[in-house]
């Protein structure tokens, strides 16, 4: 038993984490900066910080992430790191060659206090940026929030700092990309185009993080949302941002820069999400719901019902990110199952009140915490006084999974043993169906290993 020390006695617990729910803010902005076409990341801290973000992306993805670094040693962390930034953008313009160098900040340059602000602006007075390019930035101090908050932080910062309202309306609708995978995001453009409505998505991470072999090492991949498609997000009718902590903060910006008003909705994942999103984008794009997409979600409602007997009532633990746990916990909700434990490491009193309001509706005993305190040991602690049927949480849980002898599967960031979540997609009636699928792979799998030899059955 790995976590043979993991105690059944829950004890308040203030100024400790245990095996925390979340990861760190800069990681979510190198994320979310991959999702621009022809962008560097640079993480603004020391060597250390980039090679872990850059590592944790890269075994998650399957896929080599590019990355700058300011390489901060102790001069820097004493006196502040303009030097080495106004250097780094000199040099990666001049070997690298980006059309967007996106720079993040990080515990280091955050608590010495570097204005990313400042050091950009001075960089463009100093001539250091060629003409036609561009250097974005975010703080994303790494002591508050979490992954999620990093994305988040930098969404905003390409929605304040791209968008241009010209004063003449495009036809087009804005999506802002909760934190989703690069095949989430293919299947929300492929929803759009069978909807007919155009939209502009950013952060697009498809065919930057899921590129296909070509023979060819291609620096900037051809995926990601384009500048002259992010300076026109201040004249869209429209944005729909998917997801309240991820998404919204963008939406909110650019409706302050620009005033194109928006609205908010879960991350479009399973039935109830998807139909919120669908009926949606057809009102606002002013389009009627085309045969295929009702007949895709008359497929999900089918093995729905068709499954009810191995789905009812089996309780389930889960933890991840808030924009993933929301609409997953309406989904369990939907197929009559029952998410008992929910754990996110990322806090939010947005978060906790939506998630609140569904439980006090649908499931009032359910026990859920975010933030300070809510990491994967408590939840743990739970598992071991109430046992759960499934586990569902990114690779960490592998380690809870197998002391508790728990059916799991991997869904959210990371996941680094295994691979597909960035070929198939979870948002949708497809990515709906395929959550039902691994679900029930899960919990029959188990029920043949240990059916007795009597009660082994060939058809389920
Ligand atoms: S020091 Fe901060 S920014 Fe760097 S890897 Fe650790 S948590 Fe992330």
């Amino acid at each position: 038993m790995l976590l043979r020390h993991t105690s059944k006695e829950v004890k308040e617990r203030e100024g400790l984490t245990i095996n925390p729910a979340k990861t760190c803010q800069p990681i979510g902005a190198m994320y979310a900066a991959l999702g621009i076409h022809g962008c560097l990341p640079h993480s603004h801290g020391s060597q250390g910080c980039c090679s872990y973000h850059r590592s944790t992306l890269t075994r998650h993805y399957k896929e080599p992430v590019m990355a700058a670094t300011s390489s901060f040693t102790e001069g820097a962390s004493v006196f502040g790191g303009q030097a080495n930034l106004l250097a780094a953008i000199d040099t990666i313009f001049s070997v690298y060659e980006p059309d967007i160098i996106a720079v993040h900040s990080t515990c280091l340059s955050e608590t010495i206090g570097d204005d990313l602000q400042q050091i950009t602006r001075k960089a463009n007075d100093d001539g250091k940026i060629p003409e036609g390019k561009r250097v974005i930035f975010a703080s994303t101090p790494s002591f508050i929030g979490s992954h999620v908050t990093g994305y988040a932080n930098m969404v905003t910062g390409i929605a304040q700092q791209f968008a241009v309202s010209t004063g003449a309306k495009k036809n087009q609708i804005n999506i802002v990309a909760g934190w989703m995978e690069p095949s989430d995001m293919r299947e929300i453009k492929r929803l759009a185009k069978e909807l007919g409505v155009k939209i502009v998505l950013f952060p697009d991470t498809s065919d930057v993080l899921d590129a296909p072999q070509t023979g060819k090492h291609e620096f900037y991949p051809k995926g990601g949302t384009t500048i002259p498609e992010l300076e026109s997000i201040g004249d869209s009718l429209h944005s729909i941002a998917l997801g309240s902590i991820s998404a919204e903060p963008a939406a909110i910006a650019l409706e302050k820069k620009c005033k194109v008003p928006f609205e908010t909705l879960e991350v479009p994942i399973g039935l109830t999400a998807t139909d919120r999103f669908i009926m949606s984008l057809s009102e606002i794009g002013g389009v009627t719901v085309p045969d295929e997409i009702t007949a895709d979600r008359g497929r999900l409602v089918d093995v729905i019902a068709d499954m009810e007997q191995y789905l009812y009532g089996k309780r389930v633990a889960l933890f991840g990110d808030p924009d993933q746990l929301v609409p997953l916990t309406e989904f369990l909700l939907d197929l009559n199952m029952k998410p008992v434990q929910i754990v996110s490491g990322t806090p939010g009193q947005r978060f906790e009140k939506t998630m609140r309001e569904i439980l006090d509706a649908r499931s009032p005993e359910t026990k859920f915490k975010n933030g300070i305190g809510a990491d994967m040991f408590l939840l743990h602690q739970w598992m071991k006084n109430e046992p759960v049927d499934l586990l569902i949480g990114n690779t960490y849980g592998k380690y809870m999974a197998r002391d508790e002898d728990v059916p799991f599967i991997r869904f959210g960031f990371p996941i680094l043993d295994r691979i597909g979540h960035s070929y198939f997609p979870n948002v949708g009636y497809s990515g709906g169906l395929r959550l039902v699928e691994k679900i029930l792979t899960a919990l029959l799998d188990r029920q043949d290993r240990d059916a007795l030899e009597e009660k082994f059955e060939l058809v389920m």
